[in-house]
C-alpha cells in the first residue's frame, strides 16, 4: 500500500473532516529502529532495549512534515494566500515545501548565519522568501507574531505556521501514534528528545495520552548553552552549534513543563561536546546519520544513564531523531578528520594499506 501521509493514516485520531483539504508529501511511516550495539554502549551492564525514530527520513528531513502537512492543510482551507514562519532552519524547509504543493506564497525568517546550509538551500529551492534577520530565532518569533496579528482583520491575513499553531501539534502527535504502533501498541518507558521551542515534546505528550496503553517518561535534552526551560529563566543569547535547539524563550515552555510534570519526566541541560559525542556514536555504532540537534536525546539519555538517574534494566527507550544528517554538511566536515588524499596509483593504496 502507499502510505498516504499522517492525516490520512490516522484521521480518526485528528480533528479534519471528511472532506477538508489536505496538502501532503506522504510524510510520516518513518522507521523505528532498533539499536542494540548502541544500548551496550551507553548502559554497559545491559538490559536497555533501545530504540530509534529516524524523523530525518521525512520529506524534507524532519519531523517538521508532520507539524506542516496539519498547518498548511489547515491555511488552505481557511483561504489563505501567504504562509510565513520564523525558523532556525527546518520549519523553514518544510513550511516552502508544502506552500509550494499547495501554491502559497511562504516568507520565512531565519538568524543570520545561524542556519545550516542544507536547510537554507531547501528553503531557497523551493521558492520560499528567505527572509535573513540580525537577530536570533526568538527575535524572529516576535516578528511573525506580530505582523500576523496585524493583518488578522484584513482582506488578506498571513497563516502563522510556528508551533504556536495549534495544528502543528495535531499533525506532530502522530509521531507517537506511530511509535505505539510500531512497538505493538504499547508506549515505551521513556521516550527522549531535544527541545528547542519545545512543540515536539508536548505535541508528543498530547499523542500519548491520546493514543497510548501506558504512558512513557518523558526526557527532554536542552543544550547547555540554550537551556532555559533547566536554568528556569529565558536565555537572552542562546548559543549552541545545535543550531535546531538554538532558542531562548520556548513558545511551548509552560505545555512542555506540564508535559514533564505530568509524566514524572526529566528535563536536562548537555554540552556541546557530549552532543557531538552522541551524535557520532549514532554515526559511527549504528549506522545513522543524522544533524547535531537531533543527538540530544540521546545524549540526554546517556548522560541520565551515567548518573544512575535512569535505571536502564528491563526499560524500552525510543531516542528521537529529528533531522537528516545533510542538513548541516559544515558541522560533519568539520568534526571529521580530513579525508586521504593518494596517487590514482595502485602501489599507493597498497602503501596505505600496508600503514
Ligand atoms: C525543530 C527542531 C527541534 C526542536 O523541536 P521543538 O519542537 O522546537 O522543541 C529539534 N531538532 C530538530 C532537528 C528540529 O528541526
Amino acid at each position: 500500500m502507499n502510505w498516504p501521509g499522517v492525516i490520512e493514516a490516522y484521521r480518526p485520531y485528528l480533528p479534519f473532516d471528511a472532506d477538508a483539504p489536505v496538502v501532503t508529501l506522504n510524510e510520516g511511516n518513518t522507521p523505528l529502529i532498533h539499536a542494540p550495539r548502541l544500548a551496550e554502549q551507553i548502559a554497559p551492564r545491559g538490559g536497555l532495549q533501545l530504540y530509534l525514530k529516524y524523523e530525518g527520513l521525512n520529506p524534507t528531513g524532519s519531523f517538521k512534515d508532520r507539524g506542516m502537512t496539519a498547518a498548511i492543510s489547515r491555511a488552505v482551507q481557511e483561504g489563505a494566500e501567504t504562509v510565513i514562519c520564523a525558523s532556525t532552519g527546518n520549519t523553514a524547509a518544510s513550511a516552502a515545501a508544502y506552500a509550494a504543493r499547495a501554491g502559497l506564497r511562504c516568507l520565512v525568517l531565519v538568524p543570520q548565519g545561524k542556519i545550516a546550509l542544507g536547510k537554507l538551500a531547501a528553503s531557497l529551492a523551493y521558492g520560499a522568501e528567505v527572509i535573513s534577520i540580525d537577530g536570533s530565532f526568538d527575535d524572529g518569533l516576535r516578528m511573525v507574531r506580530e505582523i500576523t496579528e496585524r493583518r488578522a482583520d484584513s482582506r488578506r491575513p498571513i497563516a502563522l505556521v510556528n508551533s504556536v499553531n495549534p495544528w502543528r501539534l495535531e499533525g506532530q502527535k502522530t509521531g507517537a501514534f506511530e511509535i505505539v504502533d510500531q512497538l505493538g501498541g504499547q508506549a515505551p518507558d521513556w521516550h527522549c528528545l531535544p527541545v528547542g521551542n519545545a512543540g515536539n515534546i508536548s505535541a508528543y505528550w498530547l499523542g500519548y495520552k491520546q493514543y497510548a496503553k501506558g504512558l512513557p517518561r518523558l526526557l527532554g535534552g536542552q543544550a547547555a548553552g540554550a537551556a532555559p526551560i533547566v536554568l528556569g529563566r529565558v536565555v537572552e543569547k542562546p548559543e549552541t552549534l545545535a543550531t535546531a535547539i538554538r532558542i531562548g524563550n520556548p513558545a511551548r515552555w509552560r505545555q512542555a513543563v506540564e508535559a514533564l510534570d505530568e509524566s514524572g519526566g526529566i528535563i536536562t541541560a548537555v554540552s556541546d561536546e557530549d552532543i557531538l559525542e552522541a551524535w557520532r556514536l549514532l554515526a559511527r555504532v549504528e549506522g545513522v546519520f543524522v544533524e547535531p540537534a537531533s543527538a540530544t536525546g540521546l545524549a540526554a539519555l546517556r548522560q541520565q544513564i551515567a548518573l544512575g538517574e535512569i535505571d536502564p534494566a528491563g526499560r524500552t527507550a525510543v531516542v528521537v531523531l529529528t533531522g537528516h544528517g545533510l542538513k548541516d554538511p559544515g558541522t560533519a566536515v568539520e568534526q571529521a578528520a580530513a579525508p586521504i588524499t593518494l596517487k590514482a596509483e595502485i602501489e599507493a593504496l597498497e602503501r596505505y594499506l600496508r600503514g
